[in-house]
């Protein structure tokens, strides 16, 4: 679960996202669409912690994530819970950044062995399994430049499932990829999203995707919901006259 409770971020005297308010229910998957600028990358830098609240609080999994109790007052987070309610947040990113050093095997137990202290085999049994998942079950020896970027991609999925998060951050995670290549990678998320009780937040400019896969789709105009609703709503008989634009725009 996340929320979003009168968050403002600002960078220098622009404020990019103002007294924003919004809710992700436990297992729901949400999208973000808007236009460029309109602060959704901003709203997963804070929830990975990349970047401080101004003002307000962030909730994920019914812990506050922002501020931490001291005394009988709350305190904006040090680096100690930040690092704890991390391990809970999964991202996967528009770049894979694999380790490219390491074959895919490594690369998918490297952090459950470090950070969740996982012995070697439970975390190999796993990120087969993962792989399998993910269409990769034949490649796990292979190194990351062996594959293309839609192996890649799902090599990165198995590796952010791999660490058990609570919520899912999806970062235009099919941008980078050669147009045949993102069906194969959007159908592992979907599959993933409708067997799994991860939450997901993604922002995505596949407004197909969004429509098939999402609960609730937000649409972000000047760093604040203009508009929430569910895809079926949102895409054919929105609202909002901006939101009319945008999708006229990019539909
Ligand atoms: P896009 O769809 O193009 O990725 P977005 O909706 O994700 O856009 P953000 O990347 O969240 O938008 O950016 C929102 C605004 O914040 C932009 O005006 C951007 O220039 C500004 N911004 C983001 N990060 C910083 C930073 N580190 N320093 C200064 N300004 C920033």
């Amino acid at each position: 679960m996340i929320v979003f409770e009168n968050v403002e971020k600002r960078f220098g005297d622009h404020v990019v996202l103002r007294d924003l308010d919004f809710t992700v229910a436990p297992g729901e998957f949400v999208t973000l669409i808007g236009p460029s600028g309109s602060g959704k990358t901003t709203i997963l830098r804070l929830l990975m912690t990349l970047e401080r609240v101004n003002a307000g609080r962030i909730h994920v999994g019914g812990e506050c994530l922002t501020h931490m109790p001291k005394g009988d007052r709350e305190v904006p987070a040090n680096e100690k819970h930040l690092r704890r309610m991390r391990k809970r947040i999964g991202m996967v990113f528009q770049q894979f950044n694999l380790f490219p050093n390491m074959d895919v095997l490594q690369n998918v137990t490297e952090a459950p062995v470090r950070a969740l202290g996982l012995s070697k085999q439970d975390a190999e049994a796993r990120a087969v399994e993962l792989l399998e998942l993910v269409g990769l079950g034949d490649k796990v020896r292979e190194h990351p430049s062996r594959l293309s970027g839609g192996q890649q991609q799902r090599v990165a999925i198995a590796r952010a499932l791999a660490m058990r998060p609570e919520v899912l951050l999806l970062d235009e995670v099919t941008s980078a990829l050669d147009p045949e290549l993102v069906a194969g990678v959007l159908k592992v998320l979907k599959d993933i999203a409708t067997t799994t009780d991860i939450t997901f937040l993604c922002v995505t400019h596949e407004m197909q995707f969004a429509r098939d896969v999402s609960d609730r789709v937000l649409m972000f105009d000047r760093g604040q919901v203009i508009e929430d609703a569910p895809p079926e709503k949102l895409f054919t008989d929105p609202d909002h006259e901006r939101t009319r634009e945008f999708l006229h725009a990019v539909l």
